[in-house]
């Protein structure tokens, strides 16, 4: 049984607490290793390796922790197919799939290569006689994030990239479900360039995320993961006065308006609904059809399509739709879930709760599930599923469909599909929810655009990548200095307005 480690220091260090977790191959339902969960003097000891290692690395030029960065971008796509390889095997999800994981993280550390000019100050000649004025954005110093099981390169680049151009340190906790791709990530960091102890890997569970947010030195958390944890974690982080953003779990609804070309609507849906399990924050789990004919219609081109979805392992290579889910946990979850929608009067349209693979009985395989006549109080509706179930509600008008999703307390991501212009921008001005796609199924914002939800699905003020990481990332100083006349006039004592 292989024992995976901490990242610390530059070195892979064995675990001390004595708590382990099973790592999963999903598709074969077998324990392929055992990750040790950190308790609180290694974590004290990450800190006080990050803390030495971060002054010397905030002095280094802009320009040189770029290059780290375009460097890391070089190893990336060296070791791309290693690494998907990698993340599948522990999460599941496609081979394809798995290196668009990697790809989108990619992108972000592309953009952090602008790092010199994103932390350009701001400087003001003169302003007042003798009297200029300049802001330094600076380090925070040590940093931490949390990251879910779903994304297991992607969220660790979109956190650790922008903290560490920017001059911090790092530490950074993932999914225990999926921990080996952050820990290649952080030896292709140093193989960058990167300093020891700017980038840490420290595995675990709750023990090591409380120890985050009770340790003086940390500076910052970032979290991606379920809303109550986010909850948890922005309230805990807050009260002990760190800078925090957590990004919480979603319900993303599908308008399809009865102008819409349903057969491309029909595609987006099957995409984005079942495309990676359903385990994407940015999933779409709800279809709201406008009218019954619209509804009927596009019932009628989805069965065809989820009924012909491939499910299976990644070693299929390009020849599988989905793969299993993380563990036999969330298995049972959606399954629960799926019986609730049965027992709450949704039509199951199309039933994957049978579904099973020769070879594979033993995986955490789930068939894919379409529920039609879903109502807005089922828990089916209310409830994150995280798995390939779509629910279909049916709205008599465009007013209630975006009634209904302005209504719902998640507000990550959503759509319209529709050929009207005037609908489609009085829906993207009118909703409540942070990224919003017309046309597009799942609007991921690119790495230079800033990635978030809003309601329960975002706490804080501060976006994800984009102009917003290096602000999340940075302490403004603002510095007003006189040279030429000194204080050789002598004391001033009212506060005055510039002259
Ligand atoms: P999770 O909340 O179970 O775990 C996330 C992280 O929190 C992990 O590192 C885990 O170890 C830690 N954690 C778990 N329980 C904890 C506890 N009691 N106290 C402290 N820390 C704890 O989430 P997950 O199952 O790994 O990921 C799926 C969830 O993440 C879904 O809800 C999904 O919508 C959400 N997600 C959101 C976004 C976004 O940007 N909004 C992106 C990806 C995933």
């Amino acid at each position: 049984m292989q024992e995976l480690t901490h990242y610390i220091d530059g070195q892979h260090v064995k675990g001390t607490s004595g708590r382990f977790a099973d790592v999963f191959n999903p598709a074969t339902g077998e324990v392929q290793a055992k990750v040790p969960l950190a308790n609180s003097e290694e974590m004290d000891r990450a800190v006080a390796v990050a803390a030495a290692a971060q002054p010397a690395w905030a002095a280094t030029n802009p320009q040189r922790r770029a290059r780290v960065m375009m460097k890391f971008v070089a190893l990336l796509n060296r070791d791309m197919d290693k690494l998907a390889e990698a993340l599948s095997r522990e999460h599941g999800k496609t081979l394809p799939d798995a290196a668009g994981d990697v790809q989108r993280g990619l992108e972000v550390v592309e953009f952090c290569i602008g790092a010199p000019h994103q932390l350009k100050g701001e400087y003001t000649d003169a302003a007042g006689p003798g009297i200029d004025m300049y802001s330094m954005k600076q380090p925070l110093g040590v940093t931490a994030g949390i990251t879910p099981f779903n994304f297991p390169a992607m969220i660790p680049m979109w956190m650790f990239a922008p903290a560490i151009v920017c001059g911090n340190a790092f530490i950074l906790k993932p999914s225990e479900r999926d921990p080996s791709v952050p820990l290649m990530l952080a030896e292709l960091m140093e193989e960058a360039g990167l300093p020891k102890g700017i980038l840490q890997v420290v595995n675990g569970d709750k023990e090591a995320v409380d120890a985050i947010l009770h340790h003086d030195v940390i500076q910052s958390v970032g979290f991606v993961g379920s809303t109550p944890i986010a909850e948890y974690i922005y309230g805990t982080g807050c009260a002990n006065g760190k800078r925090v953003q957590c990004f919480g779990g979603a319900k993303n609804h599908m308008i399809i308006m009865p102008d819409a070309d349903l057969d491309q609507a029909a595609d987006a849906l099957v995409g984005a609904g079942y495309g990676a399990a359903g385990e994407r924050c940015m999933a779409i789990s709800v279809a709201v059809p406008v009218g019954e004919e619209t509804a009927d219609r596009l019932i009628e081109k989805l069965v065809p399509r989820i009924e012909a979805l491939k499910v299976g392992p990644y070693t299929s290579g390009n020849d599988v739709d989905y793969g299993p889910v993380v563990t036999a946990a969330a298995k049972a979850n959606i399954e629960r879930l799926v019986q609730t929608g049965i027992d709450q009067g949704a039509k199951l349209v199309v039933d994957g709760r049978d579904f099973s693979l020769q070879g594979y009985e033993e995986g955490f395989f789930v068939g894919a599930h379409l529920f039609d006549n879903v109502t807005t109080d089922m828990d089916i509706y209310t409830k994150e599923i995280f798995g390939p179930v779509l629910s279909t509600v049916r709205a008599k008008s465009y007013d209630e469909a975006l009634g209904m999703a302005m209504d719902h307390e998640y507000g990550n991501g959503t759509a319209i599909f529709t050929r009207d212009g005037d609908t489609a921008r009085d829906f993207a001005s009118k909703i409540n929810i942070g990224m919003v796609g017309v046309n597009v199924p799942i609007p991921v914002p690119l790495a230079y655009h800033t990635f978030g939800g809003w309601k329960k699905s975002m706490f804080g003020d501060l976006n994800q990548h984009g102009p917003d990481s290096f602000k999340f990332y940075t302490r403004t100083k603002t510095v007003t200095s006189r040279w030429p006349s000194g204080i050789k006039e002598g004391g001033e004592f009212n506060f005055k307005p510039m002259e």
